[in-house]
Formats: C-alpha cells, structure tokens, sequence
C-alpha cells in the first residue's frame, strides 16, 4: 500500500521501535495517529518533530485495558479518521520462567502481548474490510521462535503474537486486507536497558552475527516496506543481524 495521505496507527510510539515506525511512515507521507503509555513528554516532541503532512495525533492508552483501547477507537471514528495501517508495538520485556510466574503474571503478559493487538486489530479491521485495503502490523519478537531460558512467558506471548498473524490474515484475505508480523531480535532501545556490558560483549562478539545491535530505525524500515509490499500476506520477517539462524 502506498501509505501517501493514509492513517496509520502505531500503538508505543512514544519510544523505541514505535516511535521510529512513526518517523518512517510519517516519512513516507502517511497520517498518524500513535499511542503513549507514560512518556507524554516524548509524544509531545516526536508529534511536533513530524511534517505537518502527518497531522499528527498522539493519544494516551494503557493498552493492557479495554476501555482504553475502546476510548482510542472512539476518539479516531469521532475525528473521521479512517485507519488504514495499525501497528500493534506497544509491549515492555517480561521476565520470569514458568516455574516464576503467577497466575496473575501470565493474564498481564497475555493482556499486554497477545489481547491488545487482537482488540486493536478488532476495532479497525471493519474499516479496512469496508474499504477493501488495509494492512496490521504486529510486532513479535525472535524469542516467539526460540526457547529462551528464564522467560517462558515472553517467549510464549510473542509467540502467540507470530500465530495469531497468520489466522488473522486468513480471516481478513478474502477482504483484501493483509496481517504481516515482524520479529525484532536484539535492538538498542530502553526495552534493554538493564543489559549488563558482558551481555551486550558476549552478544555483539559472539551471538549476533552481523556483530552489533539493530538500531529502531532498521525495524522500522521493514515495517514500513511490508506495509508497501502488497503481495505478502501472514508471514513473519525476522530482523534480527543473523541471530536466529545460526546453530554454532
Ligand atoms: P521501548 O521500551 O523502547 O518502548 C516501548 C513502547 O511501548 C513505549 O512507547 C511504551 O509507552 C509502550 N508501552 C509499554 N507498555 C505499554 C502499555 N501497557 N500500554 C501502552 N503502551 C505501552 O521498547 P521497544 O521499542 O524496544 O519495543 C517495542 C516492541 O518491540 C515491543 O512489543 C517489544 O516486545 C518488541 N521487541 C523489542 C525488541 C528489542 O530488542 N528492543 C526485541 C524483540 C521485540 P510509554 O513510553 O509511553 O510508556
């Protein structure tokens, strides 16, 4: 989809990736409407540092609760915006094993990960469906393909997130309307701030090997491509500098 004059919405895009996504597509001439959680601040400044070809709209949005995602989608239809592109970013890391986590652990990491972007994807696909074009971006993570130890519940929300693309898109194909995932692997924003400097060695030496972290930007130029790229429908891309795909 040529994004020229379109509305996305990005859910996180206060920071991070997100807020790369926001820059990019705003770049490539699209409408926004993006989501912040705690960081106000930021969305006052990325929303005033875009051209004003993006009329930008920065909303606030817990998307861990319904009713803020129901406030969001009101707020979007009372404004007459039609939403074309949603990326569903919004999501912090989840530390805990199964043997760690509460029942209480698990309902928050599922309402974060997986029911936020089904409800996102919930309120805006009608629109795309009626208008016959569209597409939903939900960002997984390389740890929804891989067992990683010490968190079971990240791996297994992201997971979710790479499987719930590929039935979402059987259900929204027939409308003409794609559901493409993309999966991140390391990437250098706030998501791992409390990496230790042996970690990010160890990584950047050994692990990855491309030798150093992804930068936002990089996802959010993939994003943005799969937006554009109008014959992939329910996959999930990888960006990740190599790291998944090797074995020694
Ligand atoms: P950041 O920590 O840099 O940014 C997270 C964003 O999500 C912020 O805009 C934040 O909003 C928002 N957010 C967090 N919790 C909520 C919530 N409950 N409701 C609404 N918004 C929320 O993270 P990244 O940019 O790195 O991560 C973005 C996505 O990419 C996540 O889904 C993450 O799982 C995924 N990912 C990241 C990887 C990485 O290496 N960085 C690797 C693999 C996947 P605010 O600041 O306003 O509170």
């Amino acid at each position: 989809m040529d994004v020229r004059g379109r509305w996305v919405l990005v859910t996180g895009g206060s920071r991070g990736i997100g807020a790369a996504t926001v820059r990019e597509l705003a770049g490539r001439g699209a409408k926004v409407v993006f989501t912040w959680r705690t960081g106000e601040r930021e969305a006052s400044e990325l929303a005033r540092s875009l051209p004003a070809s993006a009329e930008p709209l920065a909303l606030a949005c817990d998307v861990r609760r319904p009713e803020d995602i129901d406030r969001v989608a009101a707020e979007v239809r009372s404004r007459g915006i039609e939403v074309d592109v949603l990326v569903n970013n919004a999501g912090t890391p989840i530390r805990g094993s199964f043997e760690e986590a509460s029942a209480e652990q698990w309902d928050e990491a599922f309402a974060l990960h997986v029911r936020a972007p089904a409800l996102f994807a919930k309120a805006f696909a009608p629109g795309m469906k009626a208008r016959s074009r569209g597409v939903i971006v939900n960002v997984g993570s390389v740890a929804g393909l891989r067992g990683v130890a010490g968190i079971t519940l990240y791996c297994t929300v992201k997971g979710a997130v790479i499987q719930m693309t590929r039935a979402m898109a059987r259900d929204l194909a027939d409308a003409g309307v794609r559901a493409v995932c993309v999966s991140p692997g390391i990437i250098r924003t706030d998501f791992h701030r409390n990496m230790s400097a042996e970690q990010k060695k160890l990584n950047e030496e050994k692990r990855i090997p491309l030798h150093r972290e992804g930068r936002p930007e990089e996802v959010a130029q993939v994003i943005a491509g799969l937006v554009e790229a109008d014959y992939i429908t329910g996959e999930n891309i990888v960006v990740d500098g190599g790291l998944t795909m090797r074995i020694a």
